[in-house]
């Protein structure tokens, strides 16, 4: 019987473990070596952002339902997308924008490398739920905004930092108008079923861009341009 199962089956569930073991398996065999981003990870209590019924499934190899039709991305993704967005260190980031809060889980992770966090979510409902989580977890620096994220969130750019976690079918330049010099973005782009995950570094006004890796997220609702309301 391996350790995992054995907790399940003792009844304790002992998350800090399947948090360790998700990290080893799943994240450092696959090549994110950023010992922040390992650190965060092996940190936020991933079961805490998912609905009741999937919490046995928090830590294993892919993403999850979260309601409204959503998900919490693949832990693999959260690592090796954060990876991309610190780009090498060391560096103190100051402020970061997210547009697609989802479960507040992405944000969170966000939260323990950067002073601020903005985030910015288009369903009242999830942004709703991710506030109480990230505010039971102790999570003071992430403002959370219901709006669409399509715009940013301009009035706090700024940004160091960038992470967009909802599929765009071209870089989203209100977005990058958003990034200071220097900054990073990240952000599924693509018209089909699957994106590139592309990284953007902003020098002197232009964006140096690089493709990572294909990756599959839920696509941007359009939405109008205004606040959601919430
Ligand atoms: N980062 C999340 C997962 C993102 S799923 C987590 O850690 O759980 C993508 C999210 O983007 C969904 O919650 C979806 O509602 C949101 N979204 C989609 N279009 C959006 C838009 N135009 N503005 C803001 N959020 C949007």
């Amino acid at each position: 019987m391996r350790e995992t199962d054995l907790s399940l089956y003792c009844g304790v569930t002992d998350f800090s473990l399947l948090r360790r073991e998700m990290v080893e398996r799943q994240v450092v065999r696959r090549g994110v070596r950023d010992p922040r981003v390992l650190a965060a990870l092996r940190k936020v209590p991933r079961h805490e952002f998912v609905p009741e019924d999937f919490r046995h499934h928090a830590y294993e190899d892919r993403p999850l339902p979260i309601g409204q039709g959503q998900t919490i991305s693949q832990p693999y993704m959260v690592a090796a997308m954060t990876e991309a967005l610190l780009g090498p260190g060391p560096v103190s980031v100051g402020s970061v924008l997210e547009v697609g809060t989802g479960s507040g889980y992405q944000a969170a992770v966000l939260a323990e490398l950067a002073a601020r966090v903005h985030t910015v979510e288009i369903v009242p409902e999830l942004s709703a739920r991710a506030r109480r989580t990230l505010a039971r977890l102790g999570y003071r620096n992430v403002r959370l905004h219901t709006a669409n994220g399509r715009v940013g969130w301009p009035v706090s750019a700024p940004y160091d930092r960038v992470m967009v976690t909802a599929g765009a079918e071209t870089m989203p330049y209100r977005l990058v108008e958003q990034l200071g010099d220097g900054g990073r973005i990240v952000v599924p782009v693509g018209r089909g079923p699957t994106q590139s995950l592309v990284l953007g570094v902003k020098r002197g006004g232009r964006l140096v861009q690089r493709r990572l890796f294909d990756c599959v997220f839920v696509p941007f609702v359009r939405g109008r341009e205004g606040p959601a309301g919430g």
